[in-house]
């Protein structure tokens, strides 16, 4: 008897974890001991400057950094910019992450035993794959003035940080360095900073891994070539580390293949170094987030964040050679809490608390001087807009042993039998781009870097091909994808083509019919964000007979940030029905 109910209890355990909270984080395997779980909190002081308080679990307030720690969190990352402020010493924003504010962090943070990955950018302001500026202070040195300058800086930064008790374990050499590090772009002298900075982290922290950190694994060719450039002049580092933000860089196979491959050729260890996942679709600062509205696969929710978070692991851990951590990008980054834009506002200037300040004209007058605001990653922190932490923290201590119970997903609906639902013709040939785009044309009327079909099933809105544009420099986007109808009958119509993507600044976008070369009717066409689609339907124009109809689609962007893209996806040509 009493090993029957024994047996009841046993069976009630895991469904009293999963009540409790309702989570579910499934076990990795292998999880060695050291893993590094990272976390990015560079603008946490900023943060609390504005106002913002964090919380545990119990709902007692608590130093962030004993949260983090209590949660499973080893390492605490912070970037460093050489000098984030205007000749005022007005701060630019972004955490005003200057070497002061990595001091304070580091200290903070060995406070509760956790180590600090030290991410130096070696610019005045955001270094990524769109920018990467020189410090103003070193803006007239050549490369090998400029190399000494950041083997000295280096060297200072390092020996403060450990002055000050920080437990530095890692040092990373430039931020997503994939276009160029620190104003120079010829890898001849990029690797000759990349090797200065090398030799002051091994001289002042003989102890820390040397990082470089690339992104986009997906254009996996670029990214091996970097190892290869690396290893062919003899930069002597640690990590090859990169980004992958699911919902931009591909799949965790791609990601698997790729850093495999780096560790198997050059003996290199391999991690995420920024990755997250919204929490929610929805801003809470009124300053627009990089990701939003609806999530095409995978839910824009707690659970959502615990199964990329989880998987990404996952596939680190088991799946990728010499795979050492993970770290999650700005997970306290939450909104400062104002009521309005305008009190945010406020605080954002006054405390660098926004991605960017006004000020940051100073250094940046066409993006940041422009587009300065709040966090553009509020939905996808850790915390909710009070402070409190979201379940999905928990993940990081959860995932060694697994917790709570899966959810088995509902049945699918009962779906019409084939035969009975009605076919709709569609006169467009390789309508979805899955054949190549065969059919279309694309007319480029400016000079865009990049025009094409693209083979990307996160990025298509049906099918895994799509038409692709990109362009870094402004007003340099403008074409149109087009298609002949040959074969479209006399009669009355309907046309409709969809349309997704960004940092489009002020762009004119549209789909048309042509009859004999002149337009006959348009449809207007929004680019706002990633996997917000957006369709340019015309409900109806008539095809008289004897003359040419074509369709498509016309886009001019002005372009902004890192530079105007989208992606078009699904054309409909069917006839019109009374
Ligand atoms: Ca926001």
């Amino acid at each position: 008897m009493k090993k029957i109910w024994l047996a009841l209890l046993l069976l009630l355990i895991p469904v009293l974890a999963a009540a409790e909270d309702g989570i579910y984080v499934k076990q990795v395997e292998h999880l060695p001991k050291d893993f590094i779980f990272g976390m990015d909190i560079s603008s946490v002081i900023a943060e609390e400057n504005s106002g913002v308080i964090y919380y545990d679990f119990d709902g007692n307030r608590q130093d962030i950094f004993r949260i983090l720690a209590d949660n499973g969190i080893t390492h605490i990352r912070v970037r460093v910019w050489n000098h984030p402020f205007d000749a005022e010493g007005r701060g630019f924003g972004g955490g005003n992450c200057d070497i002061e504010n990595a001091v304070r962090i580091g200290k903070r943070a060995a406070k509760y035993g956790l180590k600090l990955i030290v991410d130096f950018h070696y610019s005045d302001f955001w270094a990524d794959p769109g920018k990467q500026m020189v410090p103003l202070a070193w803006k007239d040195m050549g490369a090998e003035e400029k190399a000494e300058a950041l083997y000295t800086y280096t060297k200072d930064c390092l020996t403060r940080l450990l002055g000050a008790g920080a437990d530095v374990a890692m040092v990373q050499v430039g931020n997503e360095t994939t276009l160029g590090l620190c104003g120079e772009y010829d890898w001849v002298h990029i690797q000759r900073l990349m090797k200065a900075g090398v030799r002051a982290v091994r001289e002042i922290c003989p102890e820390a891994l040397a990082a470089l950190h690339f992104t986009d694994p997906q254009n996996t060719g670029d990214f091996l070539w970097y190892a290869k450039t690396l290893s062919e002049y003899g930069v002597g580092y640690d990590v090859f580390a990169t980004s992958y933000y699911p919902f931009w860089h591909g799949t965790l196979d791609n990601l698997a293949r790729a850093l495999t491959e780096i560790a198997e050729t050059y003996g290199k260890q391999v991690m995420v170094m920024e990755t997250s996942w919204p929490y929610t679709g929805e801003d809470t600062d009124f300053s627009g987030n990089s990701v939003s509205g609806d999530s095409p696969s995978m839910p824009y929710s707690v659970q959502g964040q615990i199964n990329s978070l989880r998987d990404i692991t996952d596939t680190i851990v088991n799946r990728v050679k010499n795979g050492i951590g993970v770290v999650y990008w700005e997970g306290a980054w939450i909104t400062v809490g104002g009521a309005s834009r305008e009190e945010n506002s406020r605080l954002w200037e006054e405390y660098g608390s926004g991605w960017a300040s006004s000020w940051a004209a100073a250094y940046d007058p066409a993006d940041a001087g422009v587009y300065y605001g709040g966090s553009a990653v509020d939905n996808q922190a850790l915390f909710d807009p009070q402070g409190r932490p979201l379940e999905s923290l928990k993940v990081f201590s959860r995932m060694r042993d697994g917790y709570g119970l899966a959810v088995e997903p509902d049945e699918p609906e009962e779906t019409e039998a084939p035969g009975e639902a009605e076919v709709q013709v569609n006169y467009i040939i390789d309508p979805s781009f899955e054949d190549g785009g065969e059919g279309w044309i694309f007319r480029d009327l400016r000079h865009a870097r990049e025009l094409y079909v693209e083979e990307k099933q996160a990025d298509s809105l049906t099918g895994t091909k799509h038409a692709h544009f990109w362009s870094a420099e402004p007003n340099s986007v403008e074409f149109i994808l087009e298609q002949q109808a040959a074969d479209l009958p006399e009669g009355t119509f309907a046309f409709s083509i969809s349309i997704m993507g960004g940092d489009a600044g002020d762009y004119e976008a549209y789909a048309y019919v042509k009859i004999d070369g002149e337009t006959v009717a348009t449809a207007p066409m929004k680019i706002t964000s990633w996997n917000n689609w957006d369709t340019g339907a015309i409900p109806a124009f008539y095809h008289p007979a004897g003359t040419e109809a074509a369709v498509g689609v016309y886009v001019k962007c002005q372009g902004r940030g890192t530079g105007a893209w989208g992606k078009i996806d699904d054309a409909l040509l069917t006839p019109v029905t009374e």
